[in-house]
């Protein structure tokens, strides 16, 4: 780790806080909640998800319009229109939105609709993309390699921070082990050595790293209790009809009581979760 400059926590107190919108940071002392689909399918869908999680709390909002699909025969994502319906449903509910940039070419239009651009662990090491989002000032949710070393981790992030941009989250997504019987192995080990390494917020994807929806919120509840903070979670309103990731998703009633659940937790850690709104949805013009 000794090349690592940007990224690592020079004393113990340094930690970096992350602005995603005006009243909604990470690394702070609010925890940062995600929620929302693998993919956008739908302005119904983006509908039913904001209207049920603003109050539930969550602070933000997930869904993918540039999938990375295992085969290239599998639904790849809604593209533009997708980010029009991502876009106008942040503006109706005061929500911001995390959405999956894969290429170079993405990086504009989708900065133009979203508040956060997450690399997927399968572009974790594409340093080409790494450098021009380091070109950006948009928060980076850097989701880390199916198989990454920390190193490897802290590096890719250093990438994007020395190029320019310091707006990044560290995201422990599960990693690749020999038993299949999670999707991925949930690597709490990190998270906790990753706060103590770098100064950068650090999130947790309970989701791709359990792949089944019943492991879900105990693994959620047990990533803040190791210092994580903030959650990114998939979640659907008919979880089982999902395009893409069905098996992982939650209802949208069970993100709703996993949000309540983690109050506690959260102040046990002396963390809390930022209020819920419901504002009253204007007319979408989109
Ligand atoms: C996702 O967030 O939907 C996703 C594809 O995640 P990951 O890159 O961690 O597999
Ligand atoms: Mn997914």
């Amino acid at each position: 780790m000794q090349k690592a400059k940007l990224t690592l926590k020079v004393d113990p107190s340094h930690q970096s806080v992350v602005r995603i919108s005006d009243t909604v940071t990470v690394g702070g002392q609010d925890l940062w909640i995600v929620g929302g689909p693998c993919a956008v399918e739908g302005r119904d869908q983006m509908e039913a998800v904001a209207q049920r999680l603003a109050i539930a709390p969550i602070q933000s909002i997930r869904g993918g319009v540039y999938k990375p699909r295992t085969s290239p025969y599998d639904f790849q994502g809604m593209g533009l229109d997708g980010l029009k319906i991502l876009a106008d449903v942040r503006d109706r509910y005061g929500l911001p939105v995390v959405t999956e940039v894969m290429a170079i070419s993405q990086i504009e239009a989708i900065a133009a609709h979203a508040d956060v651009l997450q690399v997927g662990s399968r572009n974790m090491q594409n340093f080409d993309l790494l450098k021009a989002l380091g070109q950006t000032h948009k928060p980076i949710l850097l989701k880390r390699g199916l198989a990454a070393t920390l190193e490897e981790f802290v590096m890719a992030a250093e990438y994007i921070m020395a190029h320019g941009n310091p707006n990044v989250i560290l995201c422990e997504r599960g990693i690749r082990s020999f038993d299949s019987y999670t999707r991925n192995v949930l690597d709490l080990g990190a998270v906790v050595a990753l706060k103590q390494i770098t100064h950068l917020p650090v999130i947790v994807d309970p989701s791709h790293a359990a792949g089944k929806r019943e492991l879900v919120p105990n693994l959620a509840r047990a990533a803040v209790a190791a210092g994580a903070d903030g959650l990114i979670v998939e979640c659907h309103p008919q979880p089982e009809q999902s395009v893409s990731d069905a098996r992982q998703a939650l209802s949208l009633d069970d993100m709703a009581a996993l949000a309540q659940s983690l109050k506690a937790i959260a102040t046990a850690v002396n963390r809390s979760i930022p209020a819920g709104v419901a504002p009253a949805p204007r007319l979408s013009l989109v």
